[in-house]
């Protein structure tokens, strides 16, 4: 699909609230930061980080495990409070986007649209406002969670709200503008930094990689190739060293009852993720099925071609007759000139 690539007007708060970062150098604001105004910024970071990472991705869209309704609802609120929409409109998106990883339909893509788009570029186009409730029919059977959707700007509104009760302007400031563009940029590069930087373990069809910076930015986002290749898993960093703190968090609330039934990658996986050889001979055959697939397409677009000036040239000919018949038709021969 054509992509519209201008930046609407509605895109004025999100840039607005990166230049209302700059607030930090006004000499009341400076005064008034304290350590307590920087623990609330880490504070509102961590948590809403929590709400996009455990609730918005690994619960609303993957369903990587079980929770009650009244958490549920608790996940979609954090979740919110990070300005990125609706539960129901980024999950959506999401599943949308495992279903055409890197293909022309994929929404974010990289190596299809560009770094600036896959980052931020779709998120600000008007062409993805409407939430995909046909990707999310399991979720739209609660109403709370279509209100808290429809209404995606309360959260942020009450944390704004929050942190001036605790710290005035400057908890504003740090608490909300700040933390929240090193929401929107940490989680934006997952769309778009892995799938272009990092390494890959797993055979994808798609461009995802794991990287570990952005895994300890993003609480474990960054074992993106693991996610591509398994979804299913409530875990993204497979092993032990594979840092994700978003997993953790899960385990603990698993134990006092908050969260349970999560659902692990299987051992053939992890297993396959240690074999070495077996992944790179699986990465050639991938390599050699997508060269074919390539070839293909382009016999297929040439045939196409080909078929399509055959149509034109018939078409043009039947055109020619049928116009040269009318014009015998309506214009008789002339009467020899005496
Ligand atoms: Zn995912
Ligand atoms: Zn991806």
């Amino acid at each position: 699909m054509q992509k519209d690539r201008s930046i609407p007007f509605t895109a004025i708060p999100f840039f607005g609230i990166h230049l209302a970062c700059l607030l930090v150098f006004l000499p009341s604001i400076r005064e008034a930061t304290t350590t307590t105004t920087i623990v609330l910024a880490i504070a509102c970071f961590l948590i809403r980080k929590f709400g996009i990472t455990g609730g918005y991705h690994r619960y609303f869209s993957h369903r990587t495990y079980k929770t009650s309704r009244f958490f549920q609802f608790v996940l979609a609120f954090l979740g919110g409070a990070a300005a990125q929409k609706g539960a129901l409109w980024w999950a959506a998106h999401h599943r949308h986007h495992h279903k055409h990883s890197d293909q022309d339909e994929d929404v974010h893509s990289p190596a299809r649209d560009g770094i600036w788009w896959s980052h931020v570029g779709w998120v600000l186009s008007p062409m993805y406002n409407r939430t995909r409730y046909e990707m999310i029919k399991d979720m739209t059977k609660f109403p709370e969670l279509v209100f808290l959707n429809n209404w995606h700007l309360v959260p942020i509104f009450v944390l704004g709200g929050i942190c001036y009760l605790i710290d005035g302007w400057a908890g504003v400031v740090w608490g909300t503008f700040v933390s929240t563009v090193f929401l929107y940029h940490t989680t934006f590069a997952i769309n778009s930094f892995c799938h272009m930087l990092g390494r890959r373990r797993f055979p994808t069809t798609d461009d995802s990689k794991n990287s570990l910076i952005l895994a300890l930015l993003t609480l474990g986002e960054g074992w993106h190739n693991n996610h591509h290749y398994y979804q299913n898993s409530v875990n993204q960093g497979f092993y032990w060293w594979q840092i994700d703190i978003t997993y953790y968090v899960l385990r603990v609330l698993s134990w006092t009852g908050v969260v349970w039934e999560l659902r692990m990658p299987p051992e053939r996986v992890l297993a396959l993720g240690r074999n070495p050889a077996r992944l790179s001979e699986m990465m050639e055959q991938l390599k050699t099925s997508a060269a074919h697939a390539t070839d293909r397409t382009r016999e297929a677009a040439l045939a196409a071609a080909h078929a399509a000036s055959e149509t034109a040239t018939a078409a043009a000919h039947v055109a020619t007759e049928t116009a040269a018949k009318v014009a015998s038709a309506v214009m008789p021969n002339p009467e020899p000139t005496p």
